[in-house]
């Protein structure tokens, strides 16, 4: 297996991940980046960005990201719509764990950011194993013929909720703000499939019920409270916090939840670095990601090569 490693996994595919992939790409190194959701991340759902050098006027995050993308992918990049669950970060080569099977790699690179959750619904963790869950591609096979909810409110959340239809004969995606934000044709098949029903403006209170899920208590967008009865639900809305549940404790992280790092933006295990947002480093700006990649990224050249000495890289 160690023959088909990749020399770098970068797992998130914002601007952090991208720019990593695209410098070790430019340094002849295989790259690959695993990306839950295009979409999804901070950059891709900011609608307009006016201060990211080299780019004058406005662009949205989106299109920005694509263009790096694109870059990367020019340069020799692989990139991979797959959403990472787990990791061995100690086993050589590296593993990433997603739905579609393993990735291996030399290097790995955490890029996640931080749209995570740090709140937590009432009687969300109450529930977890029992109705509540975070992963529909794992769990969606126990609702086979049932009803089940999905919480959420972007791209990620209408998609989990096409895969959960095939199996569950009721689907509700409730989304707590006034629109999902999702590409056009992910909204089309939501709106055309038969057994998804849409709650806008819709907010859950509290995920009820005795010895599993029930359903859960809602309110919404006139105020009105009511419950909604269901079997399970997916919670998949998004936060602030660093995204860094599927590491199962397998890195450092500091007080605040993030990766810590070292001035390389190495963690405490050899060969897994962090970029972007999932650290600490502030301010959170994009240019700033992408310089941290692209820091990662060298810092990546030197490890595998067992260079030590720091030379100046013009690439
Ligand atoms: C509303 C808003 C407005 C902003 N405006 C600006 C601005 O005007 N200018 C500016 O410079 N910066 C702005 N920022 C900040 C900037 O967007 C972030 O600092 C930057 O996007 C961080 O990049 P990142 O690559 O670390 O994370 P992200 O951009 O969040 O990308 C993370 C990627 O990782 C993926 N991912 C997450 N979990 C997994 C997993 N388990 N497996 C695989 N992939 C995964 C996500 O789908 C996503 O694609 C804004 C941020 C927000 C939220």
């Amino acid at each position: 297996m160690a023959n088909d490693a990749y020399d770098v996994v970068i797992i998130g595919g914002g601007p952090a991940g991208l720019a990593c992939a695209l410098y070790a790409a430019r340094a002849k190194l295989s790259a690959i980046i695993l990306d839950r959701a295009p979409g999804a991340g901070a950059l891709a759902s900011t609608g307009k960005i006016e201060n990211y050098p080299g780019v004058r006027g406005s662009v949205s995050g989106a299109d920005l990201l694509e263009t790096i993308r694109m870059q990367a992918i020019d340069f020799g990049a692989h990139y991979c719509k797959a959403s990472v669950m787990a990791v061995d970060v100690t086993s050589d080569p590296k593993v990433a764990y997603t739905s579609d099977g393993a990735y291996y790699g030399r290097t790995l690179v955490v890029a996640t950011g931080s749209l995570g959750r740090a709140q937590r619904v009432d009687g969300e963790e109450e529930f977890l194993g029992r109705g509540v869950s975070y992963c529909v591609t794992c769990d969606a096979a126990f609702y086979s013929g049932r009803t089940a909810g999905v919480v959420g409110h972007n791209e990620i959340a209408a998609e989990e909720a096409l895969f959960l239809a095939r199996f569950a004969s009721n689907v509700h995606l409730i989304c707590p703000k006034s629109h999902l934000s999702a590409p056009a044709e992910l909204l089309d098949e939501v709106t055309s499939a038969p057994n998804i029903v849409t709650h806008l403006g819709v907010k859950v209170r509290e995920i009820v019920g005795e010895q599993a899920v029930a359903g859960v208590a809602v309110t919404d967008a006139n105020g009105a409270e009511s419950v909604l009865p269901l079997d399970g639900v997916f919670m998949l809305l998004t936060g602030t916090a660093p995204i860094t549940n599927f590491l199962g404790g397998t890195l450092h992280l500091t007080p605040e939840g993030c990766v810590a790092i070292d001035r390389n933006y190495a963690t405490d295990v050899p060969g897994v670095y962090a970029v972007g947002d999932v650290t600490c480093i502030h301010p959170k700006q994009a240019i700033i990601a992408t310089a941290e990649g692209v820091i990662a990224a060298l810092a990546i050249d030197k490890y595998i090569s067992g260079r030590e000495r720091v030379r100046v890289d013009y690439m």
